[in-house]
C-alpha cells in the first residue's frame, strides 16, 4: 500500500507531465457504473442486467467524479490515474461501497449484527470490532488491475 504522500507525489508528477486518466488504455464505451463502484463487466440473464459479479450488484449509479483520484493494482500496487475504463477499476471515496458498507476494521456491515456478533462469538473468534462505524470518505485511492499476471 502507498502512503498518502507517495499517492500525492504520483498525482503531481502525472500532472506535471500532462498525463490523462485511462491514458495507454484502450477506449470504450463503458458499461454503467454500479453501487459497488465497479463498472458493470458481466450482465445477469435473462434481461441482461448490467452486473459486477464480485460484488453481487446491479444498481447503476452515476459516474462519480474522479478528479486528483489515484487507484492502485490490488495485485501489485501500482498506481495509475484513476479512470473508469481502467481494467477491474473500482471506485472507493466518498459514496462508495467503501464508504457507505465498509467499516473502518474492514468488515462489511452485515459482520456487525447481533447475530453476526453471536456467531463469531460462538465459533470461538468473538468480533472486537462490534459497532459499525463507516468512513464516509471512504478510501485514499481506487483499485484496478495492471495486468502484472497476466489476464487469464
Ligand atoms: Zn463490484
Ligand atoms: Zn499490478
Ligand atoms: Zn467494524
Amino acid at each position: 500500500m502507498p502512503t498518502p504522500e507517495q499517492v500525492a507525489e504520483f498525482l503531481a508528477d502525472a500532472k506535471a507531465k500532462g498525463i490523462k486518466p485511462g491514458a495507454g488504455w484502450r477506449k470504450v464505451d463503458l458499461p454503467p457504473t454500479l453501487k459497488c463502484g465497479c463498472t458493470a463487466s458481466a450482465v445477469r440473464p435473462p434481461d441482461n442486467t448490467p452486473s459486477c459479479p464480485i460484488h453481487d450488484c446491479t444498481e447503476q449509479v452515476e459516474r462519480p467524479d474522479l478528479t486528483d483520484r489515484v487507484a492502485i493494482c490490488s495485485n501489485c500496487g501500482k498506481m495509475a490515474l484513476s479512470a473508469f475504463g481502467l481494467p477491474f477499476f473500482e471506485y472507493r471515496g466518498p459514496g462508495s461501497r467503501e464508504a457507505t458498507e465498509m467499516c473502518r476494521c474492514g468488515s462489511l456491515a452485515n459482520a456487525h449484527t447481533p447475530e453476526a456478533l453471536a456467531k463469531a462469538e460462538a465459533s470461538g473468534y468473538p468480533r472486537t470490532c462490534k459497532e459499525f462505524r463507516p468512513n464516509p470518505k471512504g478510501r485514499l485511492t481506487d483499485s484496478y488491475y495492471c495486468g502484472c499476471c497476466g489476464w487469464d
